[in-house]
């Protein structure tokens, strides 16, 4: 029986450890586990006696991952469709349908405040059976900016502003309640509903005074500069060029981003869904590839979003996008980008988790080498917002022990990672999700 008291040690034998970090695999490890966090990795060779009351997991031969990150999207503005009583409960149980898809981490990129830190509250009393959550809270934008556009209903889920000391302010007071902050750069230049860059520069300011890290969303490729010129740790979505038919501007924005060790979320998932809404193909995609089943397909086709416009992007926009990141995005990595894995929206997605796995696969059809792969699904995502001691993305000692079991080599094959009949079990705070476990006596 599992035990829930403080004083744990978990063993998991028989298994081969890819940390997320080191280039080589360390085949026939054990794995130990002391209140939740990683204490030992070793050899087979080395291996000790179980403590008397470890609970010792056998995994077959299996290979134990970083537990995935899902590093963009928003489970609070979601929640805001549901009674006010109901919100925290609801992110809990989207928490869980994260872990049961091997995601250990979510990163929640713009919500209210208030349901966010009721969800936090909530998971924070089921710890091992749900995904971890972290957020941004309100998101800052221009005055009706995206997303609330002039949607009072949106109003909670961001931080209207045109002024630059009203935001430095505001952001000085957001960093200590949230975990990391989020700016929109995006519109016409000097439009009042784009952030004027003075603020976007002051709330940085702000956030890193209090070692907060800022991510910000862009569309144009002047708003990624402008970003990184701000100070921006992170970029979120591919950028639109200028230019789709030469692979310039990406190189261009390669060397930006290395230079500047900024991190780059391109949320392909979104476009790829913008793109194609409404295409019967795309949903037969979706099932050639397995992330969906023939029985998904009336469900996602019956939603509200099916067929429609999505606002302020259109198809045609979010094509050149997805084409031109899946075009350049392995020579991004080669110039030394530090690329992040999260879907944004799930909105022709069977489910969140899913469109999480098919992000990862996105990569790897970009031509990202699986390991790359693995480490914009963990540890960059978990760099991104400043994780990097705590809970790292990484199979470390001393880490929190987040992790994912695989029955299959996931350097070998990219659906070792992502089909989830490849799934055996997560690791969450220490505690091991399958069955066969057994004190040793
Ligand atoms: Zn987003």
């Amino acid at each position: 029986m599992w035990s829930s008291d403080r004083e744990t040690h978990v063993i998991i034998r028989n298994v081969t450890v890819i940390d997320g970090q080191r280039a080589a695999p360390i085949a026939d490890a054990e794995v130990v586990v002391t209140d939740g966090r990683f204490s030992a990795i070793r050899t087979a060779a080395d291996a000790r006696p179980a403590a008397s009351g470890a609970f010792v997991f056998d995994a077959r031969g299996g290979y134990l991952v970083p537990g995935l990150w899902e590093s963009h999207t928003h489970l609070g503005g979601l929640a805001s469709f549901k009674p006010e009583n109901e919100r925290a409960k609801y992110i809990s149980e989207l928490l869980t349908e994260f872990l049961s898809g091997g995601v250990t981490s979510v990163v929640d990129l713009g919500g209210p405040l208030e349901t966010e830190l009721a969800a936090r509250d909530y998971r924070s009393r089921a710890t091992d059976t749900a995904a971890g959550l972290f957020f941004a809270g309100p998101v800052f934008t221009g005055i009706n900016g995206w997303p609330v556009l002039d949607d009072p209903e949106r109003a909670s889920i961001a931080y209207q502003t045109d002024n630059a000391d009203t935001a430095y302010r505001r952001a000085l007071e957001l960093a200590d309640q949230v975990d990391f902050i989020k700016c929109i750069y995006d519109g016409e230049p000097g439009a009042p509903d784009k952030l004027p860059l003075d603020a976007l520069k002051a709330i940085v300011a702000a956030a890193h005074e209090k070692g907060r890290k800022v991510l910000v969303h862009v569309h144009e490729r002047i708003d990624l500069e402008e970003a990184v010129a701000s100070g921006a740790d992170g970029i979120e979505h591919a950028f639109r060029p200028q230019d789709p038919r030469s692979t310039a501007e990406a190189r261009d924005i390669a060397a930006l981003l290395t230079e500047t060790n900024t991190y780059y979320c391109p949320t392909l998932v979104t476009w790829e869904q913008i793109a194609r809404n409404g295409e019967a193909g795309y949903l037969q995609t979706l099932v050639d590839d397995g992330f969906a089943t023939p029985e998904d397909i009336p469900q996602i086709t019956s939603r509200p979003i099916y067929g429609r416009e999505f606002p302020r992007h259109s198809a045609q926009d979010a094509r050149v996008r997805f084409d031109y990141a899946m075009r350049t995005l392995a020579l991004m990595h080669d110039a030394g980008v530090k690329i992040t894995a999260g879907s944004d929206v799930a909105m022709l997605m069977p489910s969140r988790p899913a469109a999480l796995l098919r992000e990862l696969q996105l990569l790897a059809k970009a031509g990202l080498p699986l390991p790359a792969v693995l480490a914009a699904g963990t540890r960059h995502s978990a760099e991104k917002i400043g994780q990097q001691t705590t809970t790292p993305g990484t199979i470390t000692v001393g880490s929190v022990a987040d992790a994912l079991l695989l029955d299959a080599d996931p350097y070998a094959d990219i659906a070792h990672l992502v089909d989830r009949s490849h799934h055996v079990g997560t690791v969450r705070a220490g505690r091991p999700s399958w069955d066969e476990n057994h004190p040793a006596s």
